[in-house]
């Protein structure tokens, strides 16, 4: 047993060493290595978000939150699985080189793209005005999450900035309205807190030392 064990241990090892990747930033983890019970959709990686194209800063798909956070969220992901649901993150800590590609965009006026899939009612200059995206984002501290359950209705997609996402619009569908709540009240009671305007934004208020970071995910 004890044989096996080291034998195991240099295979680690090795493994390791061969397929050396970054190291996160103190204090955080990768949320697949911590919590695999919950999938990941990194939007912001590729092609399918507001800008049409992969953000900088993401040069890979992968999670990475402060290691509170994603503790947090698998306590989370326990809960949803007894309800019979299973979580998808979207996106997570977020380098601030996104965030500013993201105010470059939207002073692009020739750019509208994708118009019509994720802000059809709002002049995009209001993005930020509005509270959609915040130019000093608590992704970057990585305590925020965006978050779903999968395959389920919450009457808006991800990242559609419009009065219809806020977590208590009225007017979406009975079945929407309970996933937003069920969500809603399994994050606040593990201690997040949610964005008014974005049913699927949260925040972790049990990080007293997070600094936003600019380290790429890699
Ligand atoms: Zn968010």
């Amino acid at each position: 047993m004890k044989s096996l064990r080291k034998a195991l241990s240099s295979i680690e090892n090795f493994w390791r060493g061969t397929w050396a990747r970054r190291v996160v930033p103190p204090g955080f983890v990768r949320l697949a290595e911590t919590v695999p019970e919950i999938d990941e959709d990194m939007r912001y990686a590729g092609d399918e978000n507001f800008l049409g194209r992969p953000v900088p800063g993401y040069g890979c798909a992968e999670c990475w939150l402060r290691r509170e956070v994603a503790e947090a969220l698998s306590k989370v992901a326990e809960e949803a699985k007894a309800l019979g649901f299973r979580l998808v993150v979207y996106d997570c800590y977020r380098p601030q080189r996104a965030t500013r590609a993201f105010i470059a965009w939207a002073a692009d006026d020739a750019d509208q793209a994708k118009k019509a899939e994720y802000y059809p009612h709002l002049d995009k200059r209001a993005i930020f005005a509005k509270g959609y995206i915040a130019k000093e984002s608590m992704h970057s501290l990585g305590i925020a999450v965006d978050i779903a359950f999968i395959g389920q209705d919450f009457g808006t997609p991800f990242d559609l900035f419009d009065e219809s996402s806020a977590t208590d619009y009225a007017g979406v569908s009975d079945e929407a309205r309970k996933n937003r709540k069920v969500l809603y009240d399994l994050m606040i009671k593990h201690g997040f807190e949610n964005l008014p305007q974005e049913w699927w934004h949260f925040s972790y208020k049990g990080v007293s030392d997070a600094t936003p970071l600019d380290v790429e995910i890699a």
